[in-house]
């Protein structure tokens, strides 16, 4: 077993709502679901590398004109 120094890179992302912490462990992988520390606000990983966060909450994608976007499988 070789994990010596790539094992627990946790990454800090702050919260777009609240400014609190958002923890991206290692074990996390795109299109994963984080939470943030302080308000729980739900962010969806978009991209790791870099790292893009997108707020994950129903009511803020509400608008019509970008409904067609929602295309989940
Ligand atoms: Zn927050």
């Amino acid at each position: 077993m070789i994990d010596t120094d790539n094992d627990e890179e946790d990454i800090l992302e702050e919260c777009a709502v609240c400014g609190g912490d958002i923890i991206i462990d290692s074990f996390c992988e795109e299109d994963d679901i984080v939470y943030c520390n302080d308000c729980e606000a739900e962010y969806l990983i978009r991209s790791l590398d870099p790292i893009r966060l997108k707020l994950f909450d129903d009511e803020i994608d509400t608008d019509p004109d970008d409904a067609d976007d929602e295309d989940y499988d």
